[in-house]
């Protein structure tokens, strides 16, 4: 962070997901769109008009930082998923435009916010209390992780290192915000030493990155776990 109150890292966090999810979307063909991602029960159409969406939402977490005036990031569940649904069925191209048009307005909007906005409350769609600096890191997780589940080849394996131990991070403390109970040891065997969480349980390791992308939800390929059976996780977010 710098003096005017930026929250730079993950700006550019960010700004390096973006790209990424933009790579993955620039390999698809239209008849690639109405195909399944790796996220059960989404079509690739369906992933890239939610990122093109969520973009939208937080803008209106922006506003709602900078006027206080309650903008939640849908109006409904039911409205959020209608939208989805809706833009799912978009030629490419046009879905192309909804990702680039909402990723720039979204950080120019950033980009203008005044720095006391920054520190203002605003809630997730899940009702999570937060300040308006730790929805970045929130669009930070969106672009990187769907751009995996674009389906195009993409990996975990590609993530900066601080991203893939951010993740883990974040499924870490949101287990222990909510008070699941979890126990095991974590062992990247790319980074320094295990990490137990809980009380003793098995041991799993493989790369922090292929850690990251169980914890978050997506499959255990790569991963030993020393009773033979990778451990039930509750969800993550
Ligand atoms: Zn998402």
């Amino acid at each position: 962070m710098t003096g005017d109150g930026l929250p730079d890292e993950d700006l550019e966090w960010v700004r390096s997901g973006s790209d990424y999810f933009a790579r993955r979307l620039a390999e698809l063909t239209e008849e690639d769109v109405a195909g399944d991602s790796l996220l059960p029960g989404w079509t690739r159409g369906a992933v890239i008009a939610h990122v093109g969406y969520n973009a939208v939402a937080l803008r209106r977490l922006c506003h709602w930082a900078r006027t206080g005036e309650e903008t939640p990031m849908y109006t409904s569940e039911e409205a959020r998923d209608a939208e989805i649904a809706r833009g799912a069925a978009l030629p490419l191209g046009e879905l192309r435009q909804l990702c680039t048009d909402s990723r720039d307005a979204l950080d120019d909007d950033w980009r203008s916010l005044p720095a006391e906005a920054w520190e203002a409350e605003v809630r997730t769609r899940q009702g999570r209390r937060l300040r308006a600096r730790e929805t970045v890191w929130m669009r930070a997780r969106e672009v990187w992780i769907h751009g995996v589940d674009l389906a195009t080849g993409g990996s975990y394996r590609d993530f900066p290192p601080a991203v893939v131990d951010r993740l883990t991070a974040d499924v870490l403390e949101g287990w222990a915000a909510r008070g699941e109970a979890v126990d095991m040891v974590l062992h990247p065997t790319d980074r320094d030493g295990p990490t137990s969480i809980g009380s003793p349980g098995p041991t799993v390791s493989g790369s922090a990155a292929d850690l990251a992308r169980w914890l978050t939800g997506r499959g255990g390929g790569g991963l030993e776990s020393s009773t033979g059976e990778l451990p039930a996780l509750p969800r993550w977010l």
